[in-house]
């Protein structure tokens, strides 16, 4: 426990201190010179004192008090106390700070605290990636300052926060950003940006989605209607017209039977997470089974088709689904080659892995078209595509199969020269001789 100074105890020793004083200078006959040293004494020694107080509190770095007693050495232990107290909550003060700054860092989203000029008081990291904005370099600095674009104006000024805003990054392109804001305590505002390009990018390709499908099915629909109508007019039934009709009818039922089918096993693929891999899947019986498939399918074209299998190698796959990433790749080959082509089909071992592999030497495909060739709905050449059956979402199958059997689609391909569509399944998935 401190205790405060004594008055009583200081005043006595003054008071004995001038009384002894008194005698002596009593005793030499020099009562006034002698009380007037002892009072100029005791002034410097104060003095001396405040001396060492000022050069304690501006110039010593260490935070112990001077070695004093008396009055002057409780004092500075007093002021030691203080010092050591504030001390102690300020580090209290700062860790409750740097708690609230890494939760505030941690965050997915750029948080900026504004004052209700819009100046900058702080703001985390990720702002600065998001907007550009960095603190402390840009404190005090106005956000319409920062960020110009007309929209964050218009935002800013119309001061109607229940909508949030979103904006294109303005320093990255590729992100688009939604900004909210709340009040802050009575005078700030918090403003919180969460990157939202997921977002915006998977809303994308579902609406490309739909209006692909709409568009793939409108063709088809369009040309039964046209057939339907002149069904009713009766001078145009006679039967030629109506040979081709029901042929083309026939031919487009089959296209949208076709995009149907292909759409239910793109979302059953998609809709299964649980997969359930079987132990041992026959794989040399199911290419024998599309050789023949594959040589039905050949009659038109009439390419020479060649598989070479190794009539040992079985797999742990998802039959159904490895079946139809053969068929899928097989059959473009036949589709998308001219006819007298050249197809050659592959599965072998690859070291511990297994290969399939299928080579044509059809026109080939250009390499800004590759890349994109797995994506849904996407052909090299819209019409032909079209009019050979294809829907587009052959490839965007085979890719989704492969990713659930730990393999990629391989596509190397040359134009002129032709393609090869390959994958590789690993190790673990190939059961040994
Ligand atoms: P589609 O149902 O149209 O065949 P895919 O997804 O299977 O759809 O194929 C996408 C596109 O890739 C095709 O439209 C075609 O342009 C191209 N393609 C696929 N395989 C080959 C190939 N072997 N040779 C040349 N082009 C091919």
């Amino acid at each position: 426990m401190r205790q405060l100074l004594s008055k009583k105890k200081v005043y006595s020793k003054i008071a004995l201190l001038f009384c002894v004083m008194a005698v002596v200078g009593f005793i030499s006959n020099s009562l006034l010179p002698a009380l007037l040293i002892l009072s100029v004494a005791l002034l410097l020694w104060h003095y001396h004192h405040l001396f060492i107080l000022d050069k304690w509190l501006w110039q010593d770095r260490k935070l112990s008090p001077p070695l004093t007693e008396g009055i002057w050495g409780k004092l500075f232990e007093a002021i030691y106390y203080q010092q050591r107290k504030e001390r102690r909550k300020q580090a209290q003060l700062y860790q409750v700070i740097r708690r609230f700054r890494d939760g505030a860092e941690a965050l997915s989203q750029a948080i900026i605290v504004l004052n209700k000029d819009w100046s900058l008081v702080w703001s985390n990291k990720l702002a600065q990636h998001f907007i550009g904005i960095s603190w402390p370099q840009d404190e005090g600095q106005r956000l319409h300052n920062l960020i110009r674009h007309p929209n964050f104006l218009l935002f800013i000024q119309q001061h109607n926060f229940t909508k949030t805003l979103e904006l294109v990054s303005p320093v990255n392109e590729q992100l688009m950003l939604e900004f909210t804001v709340s009040a802050y305590g009575t005078e700030q505002y918090l403003l919180t940006i969460r990157d939202i390009s997921q977002i915006k990018l998977l809303e994308q390709v579902r609406k490309d989605f739909v209006a692909n499908v709409s568009h793939e099915l409108r063709t088809p629909l369009t040309v039964l209607r046209g057939y339907l109508e002149l069904m009713d007019d009766n001078s145009a039934t006679n039967t030629k017209v109506w040979q081709q009709a029901q042929s083309v009818m026939l031919e487009q039922t089959k296209r949208m039977d076709g995009l149907v089918q292909q759409l239910l096993t793109l979302s059953q693929i998609e809709a299964t997470t649980k997969v359930q891999f079987e132990p041992k899947v026959d794989v040399p019986a199911m290419l024998a089974q599309l050789k023949l498939e594959a040589t039905s399918l050949n009659s038109e074209k009439q390419h020479k088709l060649s598989f070479s299998i190794d009539n040992s190698l079985m797999v742990m796959a998802i039959s159904e689904e490895l079946r139809s990433a053969f068929a899928n790749l097989v059959s473009n080959a036949i589709k998308y080659t001219p006819a007298g082509g050249d197809i050659q089909v592959s599965w072998q071992r690859d070291n511990l892995s297994a290969t399939f592999s299928v080579i044509d030497n059809g026109e080939g495909i250009a390499p800004q078209h590759v890349k994109r060739l797995t994506e849904r709905f996407y052909r090299v050449d819209q019409a032909r595509a079209r009019n050979t059956g294809g829907t587009g979402l052959g490839l965007a199958i085979v890719k989704h199969i492969l990713s659930r059997h730990k393999s990629r689609l391989i596509i190397a391909s040359e134009r002129g020269k032709g393609s090869c569509f390959s994958f590789t399944l690993p190790a673990e998935l190939v059961l040994s001789d």
